[in-house]
C-alpha cells in the first residue's frame, strides 16, 4: 500500500515549504503600516503541530514524526543540536549474503554535524583523520584542505522557537548515508558478481522507527531492481530481479564523559583509527587511537574494583538450549584478563529469556546472536562500533552461524579445482601479478577495513573440529559401547565453542588477530593440561590455531585453549588499566616494556603468511601450533597416514551414501594442507621482532630462520609431500569417494574422483610459496644479513626431493605432475621478464641443466615414464632455446 505514495508527499511538502515562506515574507508588511490600515489578517503560518498532525511521534535524541498514511518521516532538529557532532552507524539487517549484507553486520561509522545554511539544513560528514596541536600556530590552518562531505540538504519545512522540522525521506530511504550497493571495478566480467541493479524508491519503505534519549534508530527496506540479472546470487535470493535489503540507520549522541582516547602501539594488537598529527615533526607523527570500552572503577582507590558500568552481554534466545551455559561460561573467562587490569566482573553474561520483550537488534543491547544462513560468508563475527573521535566502543554484537557453531561439516570443495585453474594462480605462470600486493587484499578483503571485524575463524575451526571428531572415531580405543567416544566428542565440541566465543568476544573488546600466539609451547608441552589449563595452550585466543590433536591418543590433552592467554591478559591491561592523565604515558611504557617476553609475542593478519609470497615471519601463520612446527607437523602427518586405512570401515555406514566418507577424506587432506603450508613458510623465512631499541639488547628486528631449520622444513616436505609414496595410504579409498547425486549436480563436472588434482593442489600450494618471486628475492636479500641457505641450495634440495627417488624406475602420476610443474616453474623463472632477480634466474637455469643431465642418465622401465621424460626434455629444451 505504501509502495507508490512515498515520494509524492515529500514533493508536496517541499513545494509547500517553499511556498509558505515566500508567502509569509510577502504577507508581512512593515509594522508602522499595520497600525494604520485595517488589512485582512495574514493567514497564520503553519506550525510544527500543523505539519505533523497526521504523524506518529517518536520522541528521543532526534524526534521523528512518521506520517500514518504515507509512512513519510520528518525529523525535528533542535536549535541547540546545530553544529554539534553526532555519530552515525549503519547495520545491515538482512540482505544478500553474497554482498556481506547478513543480519547484524556493522557497516559505516562516522561523525556528522547538522548545520543551517539559509533556509536549509545540511547533514555533513566529519573528517577525523587529522590532529593539530592547539599550542602550535599552524593549528589555525587546521583542516583547510579538507573537503566538506554534505550527504543531504533539505529546506526547513517549519521552524519554531526551539528547532526545525525537516523532511528526511531523502536522507533515510536510499544510499546517501551508507552506499549499500557495492561499487565493482568496471573491468570485472559481467555476471561474475551478484549485482543489485538500480535503486527503486517506489518499492522502498520504512520498517521500525525507534527513538531513545541517546539514540535514534530507523530501519529501512531498500528495494533494488535488476531487469536482466546475469548472476543469481545464491539460494537466499528469491528472485535476482527484485531484492529488498534491510538496513538500520542509527544516530547516536556523542557520549558526554571523561573517556580519554588511548594511544595505539605496534607491539600490541588493537583495532583503532589512524590519525595523522599534522603539527608534529616526529618521524612517526601518529596519533593513532585504539578501540576500547569505557570502564571506570567504582572505587578508584582499590587495586581491583568492579566497573561503574560492566560490559553486559546477552546470549540470544536463538542459541541452542544445550549450548547456552557453555557460551555464558566462555564469555565470563575474559574476566581473568580484566582482573590484571584492575577490574572485577568487567564482563557480565546474561541469558536472554525466551519471552523477552526487547529486540536483540536494539543497539543498547550487546547480544551473541545465532543465524543459519544458506551461504554464510563467515562462521562467526564479532564487530563493535565506536565513537570515531575517541575509540570508545559503544556497542557490539557477535553473530555465530549455527551450522559452524553446532559443528556441522564444512563443504569439501577445497581441492576440487582442475589443474588448469590451479595453474592460473601459480606465481610462475604470472610473476607480475604474483608480486602485486593488491592481490593479497583482493584475496582477503575482510582484513582491509579497519572498522569492520570480519573473521573467518569459525569456518577454519569447524573443518578442524571435524578432523578431531574423525580422529576420535577412528583411533580411540573404546571398550565402553561408544560412550567414551561420545564423551570425548562432547568435550571437543565444548572446547571448540569456548574457543569460538573467547575469540569473537576478544574482537568486541578491541583486540585484532594475533596469528603468532600459537608459538607459545613446545610440542612436548602442548598436551600437558597442567600447563594448558593454567597458562593456556596459546599466548592468545586471537589466533587461528591448528586443532591440537595428538597422534598418540593416550596423550591427548586439550584440543583448544579454554582461557585467555598471557598475551590476552597483557593486551587487556594495556587497553584498560586506568591511569591518571599525568601517569598514563609512563604506565603504558611500563606495560609495553614486557613485549619481549616470549609468551607476549604478537603478529596480526597483515604479518601472517597464509597466502604464498605474503609476509615474512613463518611464526605468524594460521592453522599452526607450537614453537617447533616441523616436529608438530610430522606428528600430524603421521596421524593422518594412520587414520587413512581406517576411514572406510568407520565412515561407510549401512544405508547411507559415501558422502560422509568423502567429506572425512577431504578433512584429512585439509589437515595435510595446513601442516605442509605452515612448514613451507620457514623456507626463506625471516623472524620479525617489533620491540623498541633498548628493550632487549639481543633482539634485532630481522633475523633469518637458521639454515638448519630451513633444511629441516625442506626435508619434511620431501618426505611427506613430494616423495613417490607420500600418498600411498590413500589409494584404497579412491574407488569409494563418491558424492551423493542430487538433482543434476554432476552437470557441473564429472563425478569421478580426481586424486592427481587433489595431490597436485597440495604440492603446488607449497611450491607456489617457495618459488614465489617475493620469497626467492628475500632468500637472496637475507643472505646479506645472516641467511646461509641460498636459492641455489633451495633449488638443489627441491631437485633431490622431486627427482632422485624414482630416477631409475617408474615415475608415478603424482610425481609426473610434480616434476612437470617444477620444470615449468624453473623454465618460467629463467625466462621471466619481470619479478625474479638475477640470482634466482641463475639458480633456475642451473637447475634445468642439472635435470637435463639427470634425465639423460635415467632408465625408463615403461612407456608412460618414457613419455613423461620426453616431455620434460622438451620443456627444458624449449626454455633453454629462448635464452
Ligand atoms: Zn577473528
Amino acid at each position: 500500500m505504501r509502495k507508490t505514495s512515498l515520494f509524492v508527499p515529500l514533493a508536496i511538502l517541499m513545494a509547500t515549504g517553499a511556498f509558505a515562506q515566500k508567502k509569509s515574507k510577502a504577507a508581512a508588511p512593515p509594522v508602522a503600516d499595520t497600525a494604520k490600515k485595517a488589512v485582512p489578517a495574514a493567514p497564520s503560518k503553519p506550525t510544527v503541530k500543523d505539519k505533523v498532525k497526521s504523524s506518529k511521534k517518536h520522541e528521543g535524541l532526534f524526534t521523528l514524526y512518521q506520517d500514518t498514511v504515507t509512512g513519510s518521516v520528518q525529523m525535528y532538529v533542535k536549535k541547540d543540536q546545530l553544529g554539534k557532532e553526532f555519530i552515525y552507524q549503519s547495520f545491515s539487517m538482512g540482505g544478500p549474503t553474497a554482498l556481506f549484507l547478513n543480519q547484524n553486520m556493522i557497516r559505516a561509522t562516522f561523525l556528522f554535524k547538522i548545520e543551517k545554511s539559509f533556509d536549509k539544513l545540511e547533514f555533513k560528514q566529519q573528517n577525523t583523520n587529522f590532529h593539530y596541536d592547539g599550542e602550535n600556530a599552524i593549528s589555525k590552518a587546521a583542516n583547510v584542505d579538507v573537503s566538506d562531505a554534505v550527504m543531504f540538504a533539505e529546506k526547513v519545512a517549519v521552524e519554531d522557537s526551539l528547532g526545525y522540522l525537516v523532511a528526511v525521506d531523502g536522507l533515510l530511504l536510499g544510499d546517501k548515508l551508507d552506499p549499500v550497493k557495492p561499487v565493482f571495478p568496471p573491468t570485472l566480467p559481467p555476471g561474475s558478481v551478484f549485482n543489485l541493479g538500480g535503486y527503486n524508491p517506489s518499492k522502498s519503505k520504512y520498517g521500525t522507527v525507534r527513538s531513545f534519549p541517546n539514540n535514534t534508530d530507523v530501519l529501512v527496506e531498500l528495494a533494488y531492481d535488476n531487469p536482466m540479472p546475469l548472476n543469481g546470487g545464491g539460494k537466499d535470493i528469491t528472485d535476482a530481479r527484485y531484492v529488498r535489503v534491510k538496513m538500520q540507520h542509527s544516530f547516536i549522541e556523542v557520549p558526554n564523559n571523561d573517556f580519554r582516547a588511548r594511544r595505539d602501539d605496534p607491539r600490541v594488537g588493537y583495532f583503532g583509527s589512524e590519525v595523522d598529527d599534522l603539527s608534529s615533526i616526529s618521524p612517526t607523527p601518529y596519533k593513532d587511537i585504539i578501540n576500547r570500552w569505557n570502564l571506570v572503577k567504582k572505587d578508584p582507590a582499590a587495586a581491583i574494583s568492579e566497573p561503574v558500568e560492566p560490559i553486559v552481554w546477552w546470549v540470544e534466545n536463538t542459541t541452542p538450549v544445550e549450548l547456552r551455559e557453555i557460551v555464558k561460561e566462555a564469555g565470563e573467562k575474559w574476566n581473568e584478563a580484566f582482573e590484571a587490569a584492575g577490574f572485577k566482573n568487567a564482563v557480565v553474561m546474561k541469558i536472554m529469556p525466551d519471552n523477552a520483550d526487547w529486540d536483540p537488534a536494539d543497539i543498547r543491547y550487546n547480544v551473541i546472536r545465532w543465524v543459519s544462513s544458506a551461504n554464510p560468508q563467515y562462521g562467526a563475527i564479532g564487530p563493535s562500533f565506536t565513537n570515531p573521535r575517541t575509540g570508545q566502543i559503544l556497542g557490539a554484537d557477535i553473530t555465530v552461524e549455527w551450522r559452524s557453531g553446532a559443528g556441522a561439516p564444512v563443504q569439501d570443495d577445497l581441492f576440487n579445482g582442475g589443474l588448469s585453474s590451479l595453474a592460473a594462480n601459480l606465481p610462475w605462470e604470472n610473476p607480475a601479478a604474483a608480486i602485486d600486493p593488491s592481490q593479497y587484499t583482493s584475496k582477503y578483503p575482510a582484513f582491509g577495513n579497519r572498522h569492520i571485524t570480519t573473521c573467518a575463524l569459525a569456518n577454519e575451526l569447524s573443518m578442524q573440529y571435524q578432523a578431531g571428531v574423525a580422529a576420535i572415531a577412528t583411533l580411540d580405543d573404546d571398550g565402553s559401547n561408544g560412550e567414551k567416544k561420545t564423551t570425548a566428542v562432547r568435550e571437543l565440541h565444548k572446547q571448540f565453542l569456548y574457543y569460538l566465543i573467547l575469540h569473537e568476544m576478544g574482537h568486541t573488546l578491541g583486540l585484532n588477530h594475533n596469528m603468532k600466539a600459537s608459538q607459545m609451547l613446545r610440542p612436548d608441552q602442548v598436551h600437558d593440561q597442567n600447563i594448558t589449563r593454567k597458562l593456556g595452550l596459546q599466548g592468545s585466543v586471537m589466533d587461528y590455531p591448528s586443532l591440537n590433536v595428538s597422534s598418540d591418543r593416550s596423550k591427548q590433552g586439550d584440543y583448544y585453549t579454554t582461557k585467555a592467554g598471557p598475551y590476552d591478559i597483557w593486551a587487556i591491561e594495556y587497553g584498560y588499566r586506568p591511569f591518571r592523565p599525568e601517569e598514563e604515558e609512563e604506565g603504558l611504557r611500563k606495560i609495553l616494556s614486557r613485549s619481549t617476553e616470549p609468551n607476549l609475542t604478537f603478529g596480526n593478519d597483515a604479518d601472517d603468511m597464509r597466502a604464498p609470497g605474503k609476509a615474512i615471519d613463518p611464526r605468524v601463520m594460521v592453522n599452526d601450533m607450537s614453537s617447533d612446527m616441523v616436529a608438530y607437523a610430522e606428528d600430524r602427518l603421521k596421524l593422518v597416514n594412520t587414520m587413512m586405512p581406517k576411514l572406510k570401515a568407520r565412515f561407510s555406514q549401512p544405508n547411507q551414501s559415501y558422502a560422509e566418507l568423502r567429506s572425512r577424506y577431504y578433512q584429512l587432506m585439509n589437515q595435510r594442507a595446513q601442516m605442509v603450508g605452515a612448514v613451507s613458510r620457514y623456507i626463506g623465512g625471516v623472524n620479525v621482532d617489533r620491540s623498541y631499541a633498548g628493550q632487549n639488547a639481543a633482539a634485532k628486528p630481522f633475523t633469518p630462520v637458521s639454515a638448519d631449520y630451513q633444511k629441516k622444513a625442506m626435508a619434511l616436505l620431501n618426505k611427506y609431500l613430494y616423495a613417490p609414496n607420500a600418498f600411498s595410504t590413500d589409494a584404497a579409498l579412491f574407488p569409494y569417494l563418491q558424492m551423493q547425486r542430487r538433482g543434476f549436480n554432476f552437470f557441473n563436472g564429472t563425478e569421478d574422483v580426481k586424486p592427481q588434482t587433489t595431490v597436485a593442489s597440495l604440492q603446488m600450494s607449497t611450491l607456489a610459496h617457495i618459488l614465489h618471486p617475493v620469497t626467492m628475492s628475500r632468500i637472496n636479500n637475507s643472505s646479506l644479513y645472516g641467511n646461509s641457505y641460498s636459492v641455489a641450495d633451495v633449488m638443489s634440495d627441491l631437485v633431490k626431493g622431486i627427482f632422485n627417488e624414482d630416477l631409475n624406475g617408474s615415475v608415478n602420476l603424482y610425481r609426473q605432475n610434480l616434476q612437470t610443474e617444477f620444470v615449468k616453474a624453473s623454465a618460467a623463472i629463467v625466462n621471466s621478464p619481470v619479478g625474479y632477480d638475477n640470482a634466482s634466474k641463475a639458480a633456475a637455469l642451473s637447475t634445468l641443466k642439472k635435470i637435463k643431465s639427470m634425465l639423460a642418465a635415467a632408465s625408463s622401465p615403461n612407456e608412460q615414464t618414457r613419455a613423461h621424460r620426453t616431455n620434460l626434455n622438451f620443456l627444458i629444451e624449449k626454455a633453454l632455446s629462448v635464452k
